[in-house]
């Protein structure tokens, strides 16, 4: 397959694996509402590196999403407002550049792939148009060549008979095929980062593993960092490096995946890992965590998840836990590990 615009500029350009490309620092935004002001996000750290997967988990309202409009720059603003913090990508922070620096590094550098589809493509554009654009746009590329490339695009996320399909507009697709549309967009320049923002809730389980692979091949092959958002614990096991686990604006851990899994330093995550379905308790009632997450406007004081946590004490209803390293029962550091609660040992080692 030939390809028709080479983006030499971006390819060498590319970081070697490991290499740190985005770090959010001491991350705040709020909301102004009529009622009051929301904190949505609350001194959120996190880094994703050259060829690594990060993957952001939490309920809705948890601020997953908010963080990252804010790096994308798509936040609206008002009404929100980042308040503190820095976004670093490739070391340089974001939140200082102008409007024009932020466009160029917004789909070129960082990309975004949304939840749902069907509302993020134009009903009325073919996908081939709508894929080609990118190149029409941003490399000055003629109709044909555009046309060829988003041919090209779609051959690269296995939508089959790319060649005649690409004059089809996106509700001539199924949904799983429409979300291939969505990564071959995202992919269209080849970006350093995507961010996945749910990127496979709308589909049915088979089609969201297919779909999953492909972003983790195609990450592979590009060496990009990937930051995948999700509620789904369930989703991420095999293709996510890491986690952090946001509950009501703030990280509460962090892990490498497998560890993270295998023995969650936090009640909220242990919540979770027991809420995903499983084919060994099949027939039996399936888990929820009790309680809803709280109202951004009056989060609980203490630790915010204490109202529906099984194990809070008095300290967790006056004193926020601070996100701190967790040790073996030896007192060695665990690489990776952080948990903001003050129960973290008897959650990790009980
Ligand atoms: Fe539960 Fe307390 Fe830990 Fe919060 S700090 S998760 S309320 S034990």
């Amino acid at each position: 397959m030939t390809t028709v615009i080479e983006n030499n500029s971006q390819k060498s350009d590319r970081l070697e694996v490991g290499t740190p490309l985005l770090e959010v620092k001491d991350l705040h935004v709020e909301f102004h509402t009529r009622d009051g002001i929301a904190k949505a996000v609350n001194g959120v750290n996190y880094s994703v590196a050259a060829g690594e997967t990060l993957a952001v988990l939490g309920e809705s309202g948890s601020g997953k999403s908010v963080t990252a409009q804010t790096i994308m720059g798509i936040l609206d603003m008002p009404p929100g407002k980042v308040t503190q913090g820095e976004i670093l990508y490739r070391g340089r922070d974001m939140l200082k550049m102008g409007n024009e620096e932020r466009r160029k590094i917004r789909g070129r550098k960082i990309a975004m792939i949304f939840q749902d589809a069907l509302s993020s493509l134009n009903p009325v554009l073919s996908v081939g148009y709508q894929l080609g654009e990118m190149f029409r746009v941003h490399q000055g590329a003629s109709k044909a060549e555009a046309k060829a490339k988003a041919v090209e695009l779609m051959d690269r996320v296995r939508i089959p008979a790319a060649k005649q399909r690409v004059n089809d507009y996106p509700h001539q697709f199924s949904g799983g095929m429409r979300q291939r549309i969505m990564i071959a967009m995202a992919l269209s320049l080849e970006p350093d980062l995507i961010i996945a923002d749910e990127p496979t809730t709308a589909l049915d389980v088979t089609v969201q593993a297919q779909v999953m692979d492909l972003l983790a091949e195609l990450q592979a092959e590009y060496n990009m960092g990937l930051i995948l958002i999700t509620h789904d614990l369930g989703v991420v096991a095999d293709v996510a490096d890491k986690i952090a686990v946001m509950y009501a604006g703030r990280i509460v851990e962090t892990a490498p995946v497998h560890d993270l899994y295998a023995n969650p330093a936090h009640p909220y995550t242990k919540g979770l890992l027991r809420s995903i379905p499983r084919l060994d308790q099949k027939g039996q009632e399936l888990y929820a965590i009790k309680g809803l997450p709280p109202n951004l406007l009056k989060v609980p004081a203490g630790c915010a998840f204490n109202p529906r946590c099984d194990v809070a004490t008095d300290l967790c209803r006056t004193e926020t836990p601070a996100l701190h390293h967790v040790t073996d029962e030896d007192g060695t550091e665990l690489t990776g590990r952080r948990s903001a609660c003050h129960l973290w040992k008897e959650t990790l080692h009980g």
